[in-house]
């Protein structure tokens, strides 16, 4: 951790000044040695995708304010405080996109989505961005991975297999001890009686409410419940439960999910707490806890409404969406290293000018044979490319001197025991291959 942090300050200054530029606050870069965790995510994705019947779909990074501004809602977090809007030189109001969803069902009704079989399954993968404060785990630049089921009728099936997507994901990648937390909020109508008598609760406890709560109760009454206010905590312990309230389709509904999950044997919670942040949900939602992590790896639920709300139709959806840098921070914190690939294990050093130009064809013979080789053209010097070599912990580093070129031979090295040998050029390829077997 000491070594980690000296580093990170480190990397702040160049020969102790505090270097002048440094990413965004709240976004980062991903440096290559994490590369191949990101891959390894990327790559399950895929499978998993593909093999449930997942379409993958891409939508661009801007979109117009007014689709999150309607379909998240005004009153939430996300349309309020965090999102990073962009007015262009016409004038029109944009923001980078702080989640999937809303962008997916636009891109359905844009491009006739409905002429596929229906429910199109989609999956998607890629930055969002949200104006928050940075803590752990929370980021203004983040990604996420999500499954998308839009099409078919309100059948709970479809919540168990966007649960199942991201599920599965997340047991590909081996992360260990997650549960899925779940709830029902029901439908417009039996949600409309609980918000009563849950608003009278608060409002019967507004000496002790804190004071963003005192908002909430009256602009988005639900999201109380996600208050982590010590003292609304208190209140929330005997507030009114939403799973009493729910009405007999939605209750059915509710119990169909949790049927199909033990069915795929797929772990579940019933959080009666739990609500999500946005207005577009209906009957199901849910959250991904990796044991030892306070905060969701991912989460979802149905979205009946975000269609006619956005004014576009009456289309049945619902999906899944994992934070892949928390999924990553799981990854890393279950001691499951995902091994670098591996530099090079060829490198070529050359001697003088013909020896560079002979060298930049030389290995494209090798790119034709599939190998991978190293070189530092850059420098001149045996001693600093040889350096190079071994900081690659090549195996072998073919060395070509104007002699060599003329000769038209080659040296191999061995990095390790230090020999050498001259062998033609024409047979180096073969040569390489014999000895890394
Ligand atoms: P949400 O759309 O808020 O339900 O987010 C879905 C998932 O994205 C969460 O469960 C997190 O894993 C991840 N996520 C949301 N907000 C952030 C953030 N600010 N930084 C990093 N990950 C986030």
């Amino acid at each position: 951790m000491a070594e980690k942090e000296t580093a990170q300050k480190s990397e702040k200054k160049v020969r102790g000044k505090k270097m002048a530029y440094q990413s965004v606050k709240g976004m980062h870069d991903t440096l290559p040695e994490d590369q191949p965790l990101w891959e390894k995510v990327r790559l399950a994705t895929r499978h998993i995708g593909e093999f449930y019947n997942f379409l993958r779909i891409d939508t661009p990074i801007l979109e117009s304010a007014d689709i999150f501004e309607r379909g998240l809602g005004e009153g939430t977090d996300v349309v309020e405080k965090e999102m990073f809007v962009v007015k262009t030189k016409g004038g029109d109001k944009l923001v980078l996109r702080p989640e999937f969803t809303t962008a997916i069902m636009r891109a359905y009704y844009q491009h006739g989505l409905s002429q596929y079989g229906q429910p199109v399954k989609l999956y998607y993968e890629g930055p969002v961005f949200r104006y928050e404060q940075p803590q752990a785990g929370r980021f203004r630049q983040f990604h996420q991975i999500g499954f998308e089921i839009l099409g078919a009728e309100s059948d709970p099936i479809y919540d168990t297999q966007a649960i199942l997507g991201a599920y599965r994901l997340i047991e590909e990648l081996k992360l260990k001890g997650v549960t899925v937390h779940i709830n029902s909020i029901g439908c417009h109508k039996c949600r409309a009686a609980y918000i009563k008598k849950l608003e009278a609760h608060y409002k019967k406890n507004a000496q002790k409410t804190c004071k963003e709560c005192k908002i909430r109760i009256a602009n988005n009454p639900l999201r109380v419940l996600d208050c982590k206010d010590e003292k609304c905590q208190l209140i929330k312990a005997d507030a009114p439960i939403i799973l009493d309230y729910l009405d007999t389709e939605c209750k059915t509904h509710f119990k169909k999910v949790l049927e199909y999950l033990d069915e795929v044997k797929i772990p579940y919670h019933i959080d009666s707490y739990l609500v999500r942040g946005l207005d577009y949900y209906n009957r199901t939602v849910f959250e991904f806890f990796a044991e030892g992590f306070d905060y969701a790896i991912g989460g979802g639920g149905r979205y009946d409404y975000l269609s006619e709300t956005l004014k576009l139709g009456k289309l049945s959806a619902v999906g899944s969406a994992l934070g892949v840098e928390r999924v990553i921070e799981v990854l890393k914190a279950s001691g499951r290293p995902v091994a670098a690939k591996g530099a090079s294990k060829v490198f070529l050093v050359h001697m003088g000018d013909e020896a560079k130009k002979r060298g930049l064809s030389l290995i494209e013979e090798f790119r034709k044979a599939g190998m991978r080789v190293n070189e530092s053209f850059g420098k001149d010097s045996l001693k600093s490319q040889l350096r190079v070599a071994d900081k690659d912990q090549a195996h072998l580093a073919l060395i070509l001197g104007q002699k060599e070129v003329f000769e038209e031979s080659i040296i191999i090295r061995d990095m390790e025991i230090g020999t050498q040998e001259n062998v033609p050029l024409t047979r180096i390829v073969e040569e390489v291959k014999k000895r890394l077997k």
